[in-house]
């Protein structure tokens, strides 16, 4: 009798077109995880034509599962996703079975706020694992912009990936306005995710004078600090608030004294602090700062 062994096992996720997988996630997987496991759904079916179901059981009998997400099965795989760096993946193969988890944080999926948006390291492996086994690319949003070459088989040998951002603020600011359509702000924040954007550190970068250098607390006192707009110190700017005089060396010292006192408050540990002027123009022209520069924005229609 004669025995064939296997020297290396290859997977057959999908074989003319065809598929007995399924994915697999935790039965209550966090949002951005479920999304992950879709966006896989999705692009195997539009590569290969092969739709795999996506089922909440987060564990494994036998083979043909594609695992997605923390879940009991990952774990006994040996994925520990709580010792990932932020948005970090792991892309392996084991016993059979495929495993895509990365480090998750709960949150809306669809959120693409730098204060709220949930942390898609298994995302990033999907998408992953989707250029570099199916060779898809987004370049730009939508449909049109994407490149899903058709195949079909998608065979797999043994894989074990480990990967995680190295840039902690991947965003891409204002490509999106409440003015475009629903479905094209969702392409747009999909496009986003699926290259890897994300938030592994909450940045602050508001207009932090009018926060944290106000004109109530200092005008008064201290008329200097603020910006002197047609040879006045202006005491009220609207709803913007007063623009720093940038110049003036006891109002730096202040602003500085605020800001290391504020930026170890909750949620700014650890993090970049804006010095961000405010919105609305209305910038000092005092001779320090350069008052030939802001008269003649002024005059070009410009500040
Ligand atoms: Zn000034």
């Amino acid at each position: 009798m004669f025995l064939a062994v296997n020297v290396y096992s290859a997977l057959d996720i999908v074989k003319d077109g065809k598929s007995d997988w399924r994915i697999i996630v935790a039965p209550q997987p966090l949002p951005v995880t479920l999304r992950a496991a879709e966006d896989l759904q999705l692009y195997i079916k539009k590569s290969t034509g092969a739709l795999l179901p996506v089922e909440k059981t987060g564990i494994v009998t036998g083979g043909n599962n594609i695992v997605v997400g923390d879940c009991e099965a990952a774990r006994k795989a040996g994925i520990n996703v709580t010792e990932l760096k932020p948005e970090g993946f792991v892309i392996k193969t084991d016993d059979g079975n495929l495993y895509i988890a990365g480090k998750d944080t709960k949150g809306d999926a669809n959120s693409d706020h730098w204060r709220n948006a949930p942390q898609s390291g298994t995302w990033n492996g999907v998408s992953a694992f989707l250029e570099k086994y199916l060779d898809i690319r987004w370049f730009f949003p939508g449909e049109s912009g994407e490149y899903v070459p058709e195949r079909k088989n998608l065979t797999l040998n043994d894989i074990n990936i480990s990967d995680y951002p190295k840039m902690e603020y991947r965003r891409m600011a204002y490509i999106w306005w409440d003015g475009m359509s629903p479905a094209r702000i969702a392409e747009v924040k999909a496009w986003e995710r699926r290259n890897k954007n994300g938030w592994s550190t909450v940045w602050s970068g508001s207009h932090t004078w009018r926060e944290n250098f106000r004109g109530e607390d200092y005008f008064k006192a201290h008329p200097e600090w603020f910006a002197e707009v047609n040879g006045q110190r202006l005491a009220y700017n609207g709803e913007y608030g007063l623009q720093m005089c940038t110049t003036n060396p006891q109002g730096l010292d202040k602003f500085a004294e605020i800001i290391i006192k504020t930026a170890p408050s909750p949620g700014y540990e650890g993090c970049m602090f804006s010095l961000s002027p405010n919105d609305s123009g209305n910038f000092c022209e005092c001779k320090a700062a350069g008052r030939w520069m802001w008269k003649n924005c002024r005059a070009a229609n410009l500040s």
